[in-house]
């Protein structure tokens, strides 16, 4: 039998994100907004502290514990969910191992996990970054021309990347990480891409710039540059062996299973934050939602909101059905990329309409609406595109490989 109650251990930890969401977050949305690229440090550290001293984890890329089913994704994406309905991009600027965490638990050793991860359980606050993307490539990733060049015991990287979530915050404000995709043989498309951990304060590492952005600006969005930097030939995540050539884009996309949920779950978040100060945007004037009133006769107001509050419930029962399977250790590929896509929609839908249906104050810096229309868009963009989750999709259920439908 299907429940859909939730666990109590769930509903607790939501509760404390509740009240942060609630109480900092959204106090705190529309000043990190406006002043791009400040640190949320007070959200930083209060999260920082509860994960340490409860070892609850806020970001994907946590350790998943044991070998059994858990719950730890479902959770995940309820706190996820949560802290976005407070500030989508405050929660991006949330510390833990992120998807450079997520990039090390899809690729890494049991004995890299440990060695790499153990930082986010202790000390300061610190952040994980991943860098793929570079000026010529996004969606292609097979396309990536950042060198790893095997030089005695060191691998030395060169190249350039872009757009890459977390990159100052893992690497020069905290002793963190990035996982950044190089490839060992330019001639051998994806065959030739691995993940190389570079830690904070490797010498040739150096983050070149701060993108401004429309929305999600209190995360930081960095380009980073790498002029032969040198790391260990243990920080190349998985087996050693260059011949094993197989795994390199495998691990990308393991690493997007897990995360794109997450993606989803932030997105959703977006969305009800949306529908809940539209609802009480209308209930103020006197617009009242007649719930059970036969769809023919609602107002095109009213039948805007159902049909909104009806995709925001797909979206999530999808989100929840993905973290389920991976909590299950079981794949998720198509139902991670159905509920990226989903939510991609329905937040993008739905701000939208919150700036809309709210009139004139929809539009006004003096509410969040606009802000949350601007934020929404990201979640169809990073961590595969709309497009490219479709193209995984339509793959996964026809049976054609990349090259058969691209
Ligand atoms: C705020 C922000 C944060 C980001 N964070 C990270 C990060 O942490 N790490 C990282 O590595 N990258 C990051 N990215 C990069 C992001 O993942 C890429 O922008 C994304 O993958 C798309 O790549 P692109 O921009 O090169 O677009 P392109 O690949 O050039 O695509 C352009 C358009 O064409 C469409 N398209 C491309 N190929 C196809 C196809 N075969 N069929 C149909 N349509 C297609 C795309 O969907 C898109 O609409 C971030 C981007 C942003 C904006």
């Amino acid at each position: 039998m299907i429940s859909f109650e939730q666990p109590r251990e769930i509903q607790e930890r939501v509760e404390f994100v509740r009240r942060v969401a609630a109480g900092l977050m959204r106090e705190q949305a529309r000043h990190f907004d406006e002043h791009e690229h400040e640190i949320p440090w007070e959200f930083v550290n209060l999260m920082w502290d509860r994960s340490l001293s409860t070892g609850e984890s806020f970001r994907s890329g946590a350790e998943r514990s044991g070998d059994g089913p858990s719950l730890a994704s479902q959770t995940l994406m309820h706190v996820i969910e949560t802290l976005s309905w407070g500030d989508a991009g405050i929660y991006l600027c949330g510390p833990g191992a992120g998807l450079g965490g997520a990039a090390v638990q899809a690729t890494g050793t049991p004995e890299q996990k440990e060695r790499f991860l153990a930082r986010y359980h202790e000390g300061k606050p610190k952040w994980a970054s991943m860098a793929m993307t570079e000026a010529h490539c996004g969606s292609d990733t097979a396309a990536i021309r950042t060198t790893a060049v095997r030089d005695g015991e060191h691998w030395v990287l060169n190249g350039e990347k872009i757009f890459v979530t977390g990159g100052h915050k893992s690497m020069v404000d905290s002793d963190g990480l990035m996982v950044v995709w190089a490839t060992v043989d330019p001639s051998a498309g994806r065959a030739g891409m691995k993940p190389f951990v570079v830690e904070a304060g490797t010498p040739g590492l150096r983050i070149a710039k701060l993108e401004r952005k429309m929305g999600i600006r209190a995360s930081d969005t960095a380009s980073a540059v790498l002029e032969n930097c040198r790391v260990p030939l243990g920080n190349l995540l998985g087996t050693p062996e260059v011949a094993d050539r197989t795994k390199g884009f495998k691990g990308a996309m393991a690493t997007f299973d897990a995360t794109r949920p997450s993606v989803a779950a932030s997105a959703l978040g977006i969305a009800r934050a949306t529908l809940d100060l539209l609802k009480e945007h209308l209930a103020a004037r006197g617009v009242k939602i007649r719930y059970g009133t036969p769809r023919h006769l609602l107002s095109a107001l009213e039948r805007d909101i159902v049909d909104m509050e009806a995709q925001l419930r797909a979206g999530w029962l999808l989100t929840l059905k993905a973290a389920w399977l991976m909590d299950e250790r079981r794949p998720n590929t198509v139902e991670s990329s159905m509920c990226k896509v989903k939510a991609g929609d329905v937040v993008t839908r739905t701000t939208q309409k919150g700036v809309e249906l709210a009139g004139p104050p929809g539009y006004s810096r003096r509410l969040l609406f606009e802000k949350w229309m601007r934020d929404a868009k990201i979640n169809d963009l990073f961590e595969g595109t709309g497009q490219i989750n479709r193209l995984v999709i339509a793959r996964r259920i026809l049976g054609y490989t990349s090259k058969e439908l691209k």
